[in-house]
């Protein structure tokens, strides 16, 4: 990003489109002088919110509300101003044509959350939490995230680091006067510090792949037969008729995708095109090369059997392929049409690891409930649980690190002649650690990781 200290910037930071308001944020060392050459106003200079005019000099612009933010008590630890206007995109052009003329730039996407963390004014792991909270799909993602942006990650990354320091300082001391291990820290108890720190590490490592299916959500494949009941299957799970139900083999030949909240996760389902042993046409074929497609990149498989009915040849298609395409992802067997008799033979189902059983019917909505539970319990997200962390892949690598040189400074303090490279292992980690907050990035994964939000925030 091409930051410059002297530049004051200038976005839309509301969604663009009409709306009621639509707020532009200017920031930088000139907004306050900025502001002051297009905006005419008969509040009082101590008011911090000022009701008045957008001018070109010539005529008005729009009626709006001015709030201003003095450094460095603000978002971005600069001078700010809030300009609230009425949202139509017309105005909005007009006001932000005018502060660029006036001096600012157009913003940089996130470059508001950029300044605010090379001021001072968040870490890292918080700028990064501003993004997810933004995109967050569930009541229960956004919580995740807000944890994480006031600072609990932080704080519990910051004081892993601390100890580490503080074991590091004891380890050079031993280092400095080899003889007086009694005095400073003995080894044992280095090595207990080492465990806890170690322990540490793991639970956070375990958070990840919750974090991640809280922010990214779960992508689940209803795939089966022709006329299983998955469109059926799928618009019960929604509660409205979103896929097309008919009896006719072969209606879906394209993918039908819908994205719910499922107890807090984001449910990505998909509805494909039926496998059938002989496909009738082009597109049927292309559908279900499409089904295949989707089914290796989803999450959970939902494999829909028409219980009301023996196995037949188009089963076994479906078992081929499971087969062959040795997936290795849970797979939960939904037995459709539970309100009919049932012919089908549980024995025929593949068996496997990692497969539930579940008795449905899209019809009537038994067993839809107990389905989506399967889902919940392969997710292993709790509902009741609301101190989940954002933890994104760049975290995980970095307390992959963390947790690798600190069982290496573990090894060599336990092998008692190898103290400088435990410090050396220890110091490793409490960088590895420090990244994580955004201490000493290179640019470049500072630029990656700014590019990806949006502009104005
Ligand atoms: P798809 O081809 O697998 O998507 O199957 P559909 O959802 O289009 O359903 C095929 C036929 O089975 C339709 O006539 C549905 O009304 C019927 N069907 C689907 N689910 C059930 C069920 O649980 N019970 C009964 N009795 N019929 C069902």
């Amino acid at each position: 990003m091409n930051y410059l200290k002297e530049d004051t910037i200038a976005a839309l930071s509301t969604a663009a489109g009409k709306s009621a308001i639509a707020v532009i944020r200017l920031s930088g060392k000139n907004s306050f002088q900025i502001i002051d050459k297009i905006f005419k106003t008969h509040s009082k200079p101590e008011q911090q919110a000022k009701h008045g005019y957008i001018t070109d000099g010539i005529e008005k612009k729009d009626e709006v509300l001015c709030t201003f933010f003095k450094a460095p008590h603000t978002y971005t630890g600069e001078n700010l101003v809030e300009i609230a206007a009425h949202g139509n995109p017309v105005i909005i052009n007009e006001i932000l044509n005018l502060l660029y003329k006036s001096g600012a730039r157009p913003a940089e996407p996130g470059e508001f959350t950029y300044r605010a963390f090379l001021n001072g004014k968040m870490d890292l792991v918080e700028a990064e939490a501003v993004c997810a909270l933004i995109t967050s799909k569930t009541e229960m993602s956004a919580k995740a995230a807000l944890n994480s942006l006031s600072g609990e990650f932080s704080s519990k990354i910051k004081n892993i680091r601390n100890a580490i320091t503080n074991l590091i300082a004891f380890m050079e001391a031993n280092l400095d006067h080899p003889d007086e291990d009694i005095t400073f820290l003995s080894r044992g108890e280095k090595l207990l510090r080492l465990d806890s720190h170690i322990k540490d590490v793991q639970n956070l490592l375990n958070s990840y792949k919750t974090g991640e299916i809280l922010q990214q959500g779960i992508k689940v494949a209803i795939i089966g037969k022709p006329n299983a009941g998955k469109s059926s299957l799928l618009n019960a799970i929604l509660g409205k008729n979103r896929a097309i139900v008919t009896d006719i083999a072969g209606t879906t030949t394209d993918t039908v995708e819908e994205t719910i909240d499922c107890c807090g996760i984001p449910l990505t389902i998909t509805d494909t095109a039926g496998i059938r042993d002989r496909a009738e046409n082009l597109i049927e074929i292309l559908g279900q090369e499409k089904t295949r497609e989707t089914a290796c990149r989803a999450d959970i498989l939902i494999l829909v059997f028409d219980s009301s009915s023996e196995p037949d040849c188009n089963d076994a298609k479906i078992a081929d392929f499971l087969k062959k395409s040795d997936l290795n992802i849970p797979i939960i067997c939904a037995l459709n049409k539970s309100d009919l008799p049932s012919l089908f033979l549980s024995s025929y189902l593949l068996n496997r690891d990692n497969m539930a059983k579940v008795k449905i019917s899209a019809k009537t909505g038994a067993g839809i409930a107990d389905l989506l539970d399967e889902i919940v319990k392969i997710a292993g997200v709790s509902e009741s649980k609301n101190d989940y962390l954002m933890i994104n892949s760049r975290h995980f690598i970095l307390l992959q690190n963390t947790l690798e040189s600190l069982t290496r400074t573990k090894q060599a303090l336990s092998a008692r002649d190898a103290d400088e490279i435990a410090c050396f292992e220890a110091l490793n980690a409490q960088t590895a650690l420090n990244e994580i907050l955004g201490i000493n990035v290179k640019q470049d994964i500072l630029d990656t990781i700014f590019s990806t939000f949006c502009i104005g925030k």
